[in-house]
């Protein structure tokens, strides 16, 4: 019945607003009761007072019982019923009723031992009695007063408060549901909106009429949101459509092999020949598949790092002494000067791969005559690799993107060398998962040179055990 918050907050506002009313009603009303029966008290007192005066000063000329009587008699005519007593005789009384309340209401004997005047309730009558002395005498006046009247105004005006709560009530509950309505309203009209965006539109926004307010600010956030979302997936599609393209071109050129191969009959061979080609293309699309794995892998949180102890300078080793005979192939002089003993806790597998597609890549892109320097070294609390080329330079406008996912300075050139893009996010890719920094100078013609700088002491650094952040292929890339 509540599930809006429109009425639940309605409901709030009636309640609050109602105890609040309610409460002062009582109040209100308490305070009248109380201001009423005191004025009808002291009006009931004075009237007993001017009795009690009448009667003594009669009573000074004449017979005590018949001032009593007289006295009784003169006072009918105001509405009043009086007794006069001398201790518990009755000495005259309007009416018998009179002297039946006193009686019933115990007053002549509170006033008997205390002098003064005592009240009481009877029924619907409100009684006074005085007790004054009189010389050497002590007679007793009793006034009774119906109360009729004043109930009957108090009931009339606890009828009109209970009306006037409902009533308010009502009209609280009425204005308090538009008022929710109205103030919700800018919630509805963003939900509404919030429900045409889906993965198809995703650069719509929410519009924020008041951007400074709460809502305006969550509009804001969402917003926020939206734009984090829409970069996502633009970038899950660039990926994929540029990992459909990378894997189209060695699918196609094992598809064309086979073709060709079966079009006719040949010699053995032949066939190896193109058995190789394929085995060549179907060799890259599992290095691109890895690699994506990888990458993909890392993107959702499941990493697998196999953290053993190790020496990074013999790593660098190896990585050099089998990029060397590539490096002298092509003429390209490889110069490495690696410090020494360099213990360090990492995955193995994973930092060779950092090296070797760093090292493959400043043989792919210095000419030959060039030379690429190798330099290992400790700085403070980080290993320090550097990997400088003399080669072709990247040009300024593509430094900044080349460790994004399959992109490539020159397309046509790279794929021709084996490469498809991936092979400087998976180095940083490594680098991150050893919590380290790469960075990149380099200058159309000036040669590049890539700077890594790896923690001594990162926090994935376990003492030998297997630490699950990451886990890459052992291939190579380049
Ligand atoms: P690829 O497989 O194409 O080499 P990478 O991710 O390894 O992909 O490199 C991305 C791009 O960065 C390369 O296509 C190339 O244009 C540029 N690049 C990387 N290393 C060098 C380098 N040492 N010299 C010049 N350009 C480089």
């Amino acid at each position: 019945m509540f599930k809006t918050i429109r009425a639940r907050l309605t409901l709030w506002y009636v309640t609050v607003f109602g105890g609040l009313l309610i409460a002062f009603s009582l109040y209100a009303y308490s305070l009248l009761s109380s201001t009423l029966r005191a004025q009808f008290d002291s009006s009931l007192l004075r009237a007993a007072q001017a009795t009690a005066t009448y009667f003594h000063e009669i009573a000074e000329e004449r017979d005590v019982k018949a001032s009593a009587e007289d006295t009784a008699r003169e006072l009918v005519l105001t509405g009043a019923a009086v007794a006069i007593y001398s201790g518990h005789q009755c000495l005259g009384s309007s009416d018998v009723k009179v002297t039946s309340l006193a009686i019933q209401s115990g007053l002549l004997d509170s006033v008997n031992n205390s002098h003064g005047a005592a009240f009481a309730t009877v029924g619907e009558s409100r009684l006074v009695a005085l007790s004054e002395p009189d010389g050497t005498k002590e007679y007793v006046v009793i006034l009774a007063q119906p109360l009729i009247l004043l109930n009957q105004q108090l009931r009339n005006v606890f009828a009109i408060l209970i009306l006037s709560i409902l009533t308010a009530l009502c009209l609280a509950a009425i204005s308090g549901y538009l008022l929710a309505r109205r103030s919700l309203a800018p919630v509805v009209a963003l939900s509404k909106q919030a429900e045409q965006i889906s993965a198809r539109n995703l650069d719509l926004r929410l519009e924020t009429p008041h951007p400074d307010d709460e809502l305006g600010l969550l509009a804001n956030v969402l917003n926020g949101l939206l734009s984090r979302l829409d970069e996502s997936f633009q970038i899950m599609r660039r990926f994929i459509a540029d990992a459909s393209h990378e894997l189209r071109t060695p699918l196609s050129i094992g598809r064309a092999e086979i073709d060709v191969a079966l079009s006719r009959e040949r010699s053995l061979d032949e066939y190896a020949g193109s058995l190789q080609t394929v085995d060549k293309q179907l060799k890259r699309i599992v290095n691109i598949v890895n690699d994506m794995l990888a990458l993909a892998r890392a993107d959702s949180g499941e990493r697998y790092l196999t953290i053993e102890e190790l020496y990074l300078d013999d790593v660098v080793n190896e990585c050099c002494s089998s990029v060397d005979r590539l490096a002298s192939l092509k003429g390209v002089n490889l110069d490495c000067e690696i410090s020494e003993d360099l213990p360090f806790h990492g995955d193995e597998e994973l930092l060779k791969r950092l090296v070797l597609n760093l090292l493959h890549n400043a043989v792919t892109y210095t000419p030959t005559g060039g030379s690429i320097r190798v330099m290992l070294s400790q700085e403070g609390d980080n290993a320090c690799l550097t990997v400088s080329d003399t080669g072709i330079g990247i040009p300024p406008e593509n430094v900044g993107r080349v460790f994004d996912r399959f992109y490539r300075v020159n397309k046509a050139r790279s794929r021709s060398d084996g490469g498809s893009g991936l092979g400087l996010s998976i180095a940083k890719l490594a680098v991150e998962a050893h919590e380290g920094t790469v960075n990149l100078e380099s200058g159309l013609g000036r040669g590049t040179k890539f700077t890594v700088l790896l923690p001594l002491f990162h926090k994935s650094n376990g003492r030998g055990e297997q630490n699950n952040i990451y886990h890459a292929s052992p291939q190579q890339h380049g």
